[in-house]
This record gives structure tokens, sequence and C-alpha cells, in this order.
């Protein structure tokens, strides 16, 4: 077969010159910075070919022509003459014709938005040709079977992403071809097996589109570049683009290139590398080839794959080329680019790159050692490498180096991999799981009604359903894996079965799924702890001398805080004392409650001190030199009572003890209408005398203890739910008097400090009334979110937040991600009224917002001193600190 002789980059010899053109750009008009003009992909190209790379001449629709055309739901009116003007000048440059029956200019057309997301429309390739062209591409290569090959996926590309055919039943039509021939794909069909092929899909276009197809090229393009436009809208991408936060007006670009072949012949092949191992991050380039084939065929997995280092076996000189474009490409972009490559008769094409995807632990281990490498900062390491990142390296994921299967794939809603026995029906969930089995919840979609299936199950799978679905928003909320839209997946109407094909989950078989790559699994697949690479050490120890927020932790037991304190927690800023209430203890702080003289509560409260002064005790133990925040009681008092329903029925059953009567009658007698809102946090402990200032006490001693054990504790005392400096005064009055008590009975100074929590909006406008009174505030960011938006959150997120979310209603869940407008606000204006009025204050946050990287940007903005969280999320907060001080994030989120 003769060279089909595509000309490579001959405008890169060309200086750049201005462009008259309104929607269209040349590739050797753009720049790698112009991705929201011309997409990543277009700007990329633009930027090789700038860089003298071999890339095939092309030029890139813009997006401003998308956004046009979106509104208007017409091609902007220039953009055909401006195509006009550029085909022309590539036929110029390659001798070809666009539409020419002999010798026809051939192009693909590929989307490329500013960010790539899954939904947006596949490739065209070979677009120009038709029934006649074909004929003067068989002459002009001297092979017909070549020529009708590229007729036939033109055809089946054309069909399935412009003209939408439904995939069964091209692949019906196509499979009934492929068996009759006896071969397996298109590639097997000899020149008769071709050509009834291409006439069958000739049929199945006209039946399905009642009109053939197009045998203009202009047409074809037309078509081809507005059903790119068309699929900026698409279901999919829509909703990517809400889970991303990704703008719904960037549009798309559209890029159309002269074709090369890599199935032109033996001496020709196609391939993707990456300058970087994109699963480990190791510096060695990776990817794979593919001997007479095209870019499709790669991604098909339809051939024998070689590794990229057998390029240098079949094309020496290809393989040189390739490490200096490779080379070049991460000195220019300063990190791991993949790219796609075609070599056609011997020569070598790029037709691609960007950077590339990776692996979180190949993200990390790229930014330290391209840090350390000095090809990019260590700034830039932190910036590079995401929170989001590392939270996937913090969780559970399946061993890849066990044999399983992939079952099918749906959409990675809720990271973490779980295993469990499939349930399609949440009562069923809960019940298993409260007999001790783990069970993995499978249904098309969840609703609200399917909320407690979904906290007793291990994760969830959904059939239909997008990243903003009910499963997806919940599980996420929840903390559980989720894979969700397995589009494959067909759950049985009678709730028994499920099935993928001819693959049957029968209620009770063991399920695997891991929610970080969306792939599901019939059986059991070994889930792999996380993993703590080398590199994180260093990164963080960068990020520490590098944030100026503290990252301090919530732990309310001494297990909980050498977690925190493994992680890196400087501090604790929230124990939460209820649980030191609870469990044994229950009986004696019910005594308190019951008592009837004072010698009773202050027997019963004697009890309760000796048990909480071991707690204490061991807590300051673990973080001994760190400050530990001791939050006085919270919670409403008929927590710790038993259900009064339940109480009512025994009454009624005649079956009450003497000691339920009396748990009855304070049932009764502490029952409020709206828990939440009533008697709890300062106001519980300025109302029931005694219990604030026992914990006081028990804390005390505990530090004393730890003094003359020679430690170093360091006691912070927080009050509460407070809302006035009056109400904060009389609590602080109750603290300094059991104070007292203490250093009088044991003849030494105990040194600590005092502070209040920030829960009500109240409290937030008068925060420099209370500065004044305390050392610290620390702001519930919880709390202060109920009362702010009035949402009771345990109602509100299972049945509110995924409608107002999948409807756009609120931007993000504000339970998870700091409301900057409201309650944001309201910490701004409060840590400047506090800081204004007694500047040496402390001011930190421990809602579970201190845990959150976006919050914490906020945080930092506002100019609080510390954060703290979950003992699970330090790592995550030292990081997102460490961003937040360097400003700007990396947005490169298509990696
Ligand atoms: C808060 O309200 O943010 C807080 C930390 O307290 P809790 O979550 O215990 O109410
Ligand atoms: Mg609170």
């Amino acid at each position: 077969m003769s060279a089909i002789a595509t000309p490579r980059s001959p405008e890169s010899a060309d200086p750049p010159v201005p462009s008259p053109l309104r929607w269209v750009r040349r590739f050797r008009d753009g720049t790698a910075d112009q991705r929201f003009l011309l997409g990543g992909k277009g700007a990329n190209l633009a930027e090789m070919t700038r860089m003298g790379l071999p890339v095939p001449t092309g030029f890139t629709i813009t997006t401003d022509a998308c956004r046009a055309y979106l509104a208007s739901g017409g091609l902007p009116e220039g953009l055909i003459d401006e195509l006009r003007v550029v085909v022309a000048e590539m036929e110029q440059t390659t001798g070809l014709r666009f539409g020419d029956p002999d010798i026809p200019l051939l192009v693909s057309v590929r989307s490329g938005a500013a960010f790539s997301m899954p939904g947006m429309m596949d490739t065209v390739l070979n677009l120009g040709l038709t029934n006649t062209s074909r004929i003067g591409l068989a002459a002009r290569t001297g092979d017909p079977w070549f020529a009708a090959d590229a007729y036939r996926r033109l055809l089946e590309l054309y069909a399935s992403v412009v003209l939408e055919v439904d995939a069964q039943t091209l692949h019906r039509a196509t499979g009934r071809v492929l068996t009759m021939h006896g071969v397996k794909d298109a590639s097997g069909l000899d020149l008769i097996g071709l050509e009834d092929l291409i006439g069958v899909l000739e049929v199945t276009i006209a039946d399905q589109c009642d009109r053939p197809f197009p045998d203009d090229p202009w047409q074809q393009l037309e078509e081809a570049v507005a059903a790119v436009f068309r699929s900026w809208n698409g279901r999919r991408a829509r909703d990517y683009r809400r889970v991303e936060g990704i703008a719904d007006d960037l549009g798309t670009a559209v890029n159309v290139q002269l074709m090369v072949f890599g199935n032109a012949g033996t001496d020709s092949g196609t391939g993707v590398a990456f300058t970087r191992d994109p699963a480990t991050g190791r510096r060695r380039p990776v990817g794979d080839f593919l001997l007479n084939a095209q870019g499709e065929d790669v991604v098909a997995g339809v051939r024998n794959i070689l590794p990229l280092d057998q390029l240098a076996v079949h094309f020496p000189d290809c393989a040189v080329e390739l490490d200096r474009v490779m080379h070049a490409l991460e000195v220019r972009y300063r990190d791991m680019c993949d790219v796609e490559f075609t070599v056609e008769h011997g020569v070598l094409y790029m037709l691609q790159t960007r950077v590339g995807k990776r692996t979180a632990m190949a993200s990390l281990r790229m930014a330290v050692e391209m840090a350390e490498e000095g090809l990019i900062t260590r700034e830039e390491a932190m910036r590079r490498f995401r929170t989001d990142e590392l939270e996937r390296l913090l969780h559970p994921r399946f061993d890849r180096q066990a044999s399983y299967e992939v079952l099918t794939r749906g959409l990675a809603a809720s990271p973490g991999a779980a295993c469990g026995r499939a349930v399609f029906d949440a009562d069923e969930a809960q019940a298993l799981a409260e007999s001790g089995e783990q069970v993995l919840l499978v249904r098309t979609n969840t609703s609200p009604a399917d909320f407690h299936g979904m906290v007793a199950a291990q994760g969830v799978l959904t059939s239909r359903g997008g990243l903003v679905s009910h499963a997806a928003v919940v599980a996420r909320g929840l903390g559980k894996p989720a894979v969700c839209g397995a589009e494959e997946l067909v759950v049985d109407r009678s709730g028994t079965f499920a099935s993928v094909g001819s693959v049957r989950i029968r209620a009770g078989d063991l399920l695997s799924i891991d929610g970080t790559t969306g792939d599901v699994v019939l059986g059991e697949v070994p889930v792999l702890p996380p993993d703590m690479p080398p590199e994180l050490e260093r990164l963080l120890a960068w990020a520490d001398a590098t944030r100026r927020l503290a990252v301090i932790a919530n732990a309310d037991t001494a297990t909980d805080a050498v977690t925190a304190r493994d992680a890196g927690a400087t501090g604790i800023g929230l124990c939460r004392t209820e649980h030191q209430f609870l469990g044994d203890r229950l009986p004696l702080v019910q005594a308190v409650i019951l008592a009837e003289t004072d010698q009773e509560r202050l027997a019963a409260l004697g009890a309760l001190e000796q048990v909480q002064q071991a707690d204490f005790e061991a807590l300051l133990r673990v973080m001994d030199g760190l400050a530990v925040t001791v939050r006085l009681l919270d919670p409403p008092l008929h927590e710790f009572l038993p259900e009064l329903d339940g109480l009512l029925v025994a009454d009624a059953r005649g079956e009450l003890s003497p000691k339920d009567a009396k748990l009855l009658e304070a049932a009764f007698a502490w029952r409020e209408v709206d828990p939440m809102l009533g008697i709890r946090g300062v106001r519980l402990g300025l109302l029931l005398p005694g219990v604030y200032e026992a914990q006081v006490r028990a804390l005390l001693r505990a530090a004393a203890a730890r003094q003359r054990a020679g430690g170093d504790p360091r006691v912070r005392i927080m009050i509460p739910l407070v809302i006035d400096a009056n109400e904060l005064s009389a609590a602080l009055a109750l603290v300094r008097r059991a104070a007292g008590d203490v250093e009088a009975e044991l003849g030494e100074v105990v040194p600590f400090q005092v502070g209040a929590m920030v829960e009500t909006p109240r409290a937030a406008f008068l925060a420099g009334q209370l500065a004044p009174l305390v050392d610290f505030l620390s702001f519930g960011t919880n709390d202060l979110t109920q009362m702010t938006f009035g949402f009771s959150r345990d109602d509100v997120e299972a049945r509110l937040m995924p409608h107002y979310l999948e409807h756009g209603l609120l931007p993000a869940d504000p339970f998870a991600t700091l409301d900057e407008a409201g309650v944001g606000e309201l910490v701004r204006l409060a840590t400047a009224a506090a800081k204004e009025a007694r500047p040496v204050i402390e001011v930190s946050v421990c809602g579970e917002h201190g845990g959150d990287p976006a919050s914490i940007q906020l945080f930092e903005r506002y100019g609080l001193d510390d954060v703290s969280c979950s003992p699970s999320r330090v790592l995550v907060a030292r990081l997102a600190a460490a961003q937040a001080a360097l400003g700007e994030r990396d947005t490169d989120r298509d990696r």
C-alpha cells in the first residue's frame, strides 16, 4: 500500500498569525492556557503544535460557539463560513480535498471541554468519507479493505454518537454479520464481509433515523459539531458537573483534526502512554500500543496489546522520538502527561496530550518526587496532591493483587470498599445487620424510606441514579461506600434477586463493591486497610511548616486521643463528656436525676465524679503537654432517661417497678417539645445544681494527679450553647467555685483556661461581649448550622437534602461544607468581634466542618486559630490547612 503522506504539523514552522476568525482557532493559533476557550484537548493540541511536536494539522471550534449554539439552538452565524476557510487551508497543506471522490480529506471530530467529563460525545473518525470517495481512498492507498474498513468505522461511530442510534440495535445488527462470517470482530472480516457489514449499517441507520447516512461531508461535519454541542447538556455530563462544581455555562469545544492511520499496515500502529506510571507514580514511562490499529481499538481492548517498551522493537526511531516528546511535555507541563500517538508508515504523530489521570497513590508520589527533583516547588506539590486523593488513600479498598472478576461497573459514588450479603430491602438489611450479618443494600434507587437500611448496610449499590442521587448523597453523608447507576444491573421487582446479563445475584449472595472505582464483584474480594506511603510523611511535614491554622482533634476517650495524636493533632479541641455518662454509668446519672434530697444528689454525683476522674486522667496522660478542651455536659437530660413510651406501656400493664415509676415521673418532668432547643448545654448546667461542678472537680483532680506524677496537663474547660454574657458569667462562676474547692482540698493550684462555644446565632452576634470573659471561643458549627438554617439535622439530611441538592436549591450539604453565605458570615463577624474585644483570644471550630477542606479554606480566611476535627480527618485537615495558607488551590480537576 502506498504512503498516505500525512503532513506533520506543517504550521509549526510558521510564526503564529493573529486570527481574524471568531468561532474557530487553528491549532497553531492557540496556547495551553486557553482551556476555557479551546477546551483542554484543543488547548493542548495547540500547545504541542507551538512546541513543534508532530501534530497532524487541524483546528478547534471554540466554547464560545458552543455557548452560542446552546443559546440559540443552531450553529452560530458565520461558523460555516469559517469552517470553509480553515478546511480550505487544510486542503492546501495536505493536497487533499474535503469531499473529493479521489483524494478525500478525512478528519476526526472530538469533543473537548475545559474539564473532561463523562457523558460527552465520543470521537468520530474518518469523517468526510462517503460511499463514493471510499473508492478513491481505495485507489489512492491501493488497499480496498482499508478503505472499506475506514467507511465501516465512520458509519458505526457516526450512527452511535451523532445519530444516537440505540447501542443494542447497532450491536445486534453488527453481531448478525459477524456471526454469519464466523468472526469475533470486524477486523476479522474479509472484503466481502466488510461490504456486508457496511450494507447492514447503512440500512440500520436509514431505518432508525428515517433518512440515509449523509453522503455530503459538509452535512457530516455540521451534524457532528452540533452533536458535540448537544452532548454538553446530556444527563450524565450535567450530573457530573453538579457534583464536581463545574459551571454549566462553560460549554465544550470541538476539535477537528486531519486523520492519521495507525491501521495503514504493519508499519503502522497506535498507542497511549504516560510519562510516569499512573498507578504507582514511579518515574518511568508506561503505556500500550497496538500494531496496525486505530485508537479506538486500544480502548476497546479487542486486539493484542503490547507494552510500550515493545515500541522500540518495532519502531526504534519512533520510540526515541516519543521519549523525547514525553520528556518535553513533562518539562513544559511540569506534571505527568498522558499522550495518544499514532505511527503511520513508520512516522510518529501526536494526537493528544493532557495532564494524566492517576491513582491517589501515584498523585502523592509524583507530587513529592517532582518537588524533590526540582521540577516543581514544594508549594506546588502541596497544592497538587488534593485532599480528596488523600481521603481516598485513607479508605479501605480492594486488594488489587487478589484475583477477582468485575461483574459490572457503576459510578464511584462514595469512596471505600465493602463486602456483604446482597439484600434488596431496607427492613431486611436492618434485621440482618442486627443479627450480626454484614449486608450490602442493593436497590434500583433509594429514597428516604430506605435510610435505616443504608445505615445498617456496609455499602449501597444502585442500578439507577447519578452522583447526586439520594443513594449517593446519603452514603457520602454516612461515610459508607456506594456504587450508583450501575446500568447493567437489573434489580427484579420481586425483591429476591438482581441480574447482570445472565448472572444472577440472589438475596444472601456475597457481593463486593468499591465505591472509589465503581467496581462491583460477585463474591468476596479481600479489602485492604488504607495505605500510608512514606511520601505522605514528607509531604505533611512540608504542610506543617506551611500552615497557620493549628489542627487539633475531637476525641472523647484516651483511645481516640491516641489516634488523634498519632495522626499529628496537637491538642484536643472537643471532648464530649456525655459519653462518660452512658453505658454502665447510666444508673449513676439516673440516680443524680432522681435524687430527692441534696444529700442523695451529692452522693450520686460523688460516685460519678470518681469514674470521670479516671477517664480524664487517661486522656490527659495521652495528651501530655497538649491542650485538652473538655466540654461540660451538653445534651438534654431525657437522653439519660428511658423512653417515655416504654415506661407508659409498662405502667399500663401494671409492670412498673418502684424505680421505674420514679423514672417515669422524671421522664414526664423533663419531657420537652423540642429537646434540641430546650434545656440543654449551659442551660442544664445552670438549672441542675451540682452537675457542672462535679465535672470540673473530676477534671481538676485528674489534672492535679497528673501534675503530681510529673506530667504536664493543659486543661481547658468549655461551656456549650451559650447565648449571653450574663449566662456565661454565671456558668463560669460555678466553674471557678468548684475549682476553688479542689484547690482548697488539695492545697495546690491547678491552672486551667475557660472558654465558650459559639453555637447559636445570638452568641455569634454577641461574640464581642463573650470574648472578654474567656480565654477561647470555639464555633460549634453543627448546632450553629442547625440554628441558622432552622434545620433539624437528623430529619433534614435524609429527607430534604438529596432533593435540595438534586434540584440545585442548595449548592452543597451545609452540614458537610460550611455555608459561606449564612453560617460563614456569622463565623466571620464573630471572629472579628471577638478578636477586637480581646486580641489574645484563641478562636477555634469544633463542628464537623473543622475537618472539611472547603470549610478550612474559609476558616483560614476568617482568621481562626485552629480547627478541631475527628481523629480520622486530622491528616486531611493538616494538608487542607497548608493549602488554605497557600491560597489558590490547584484547579486541575481533570486528574
Ligand atoms: C457543634 O454543635 O458543632 C458541636 C461540636 O457540638 P455537638 O456536635 O456535640 O452538638
Ligand atoms: Mg453542639
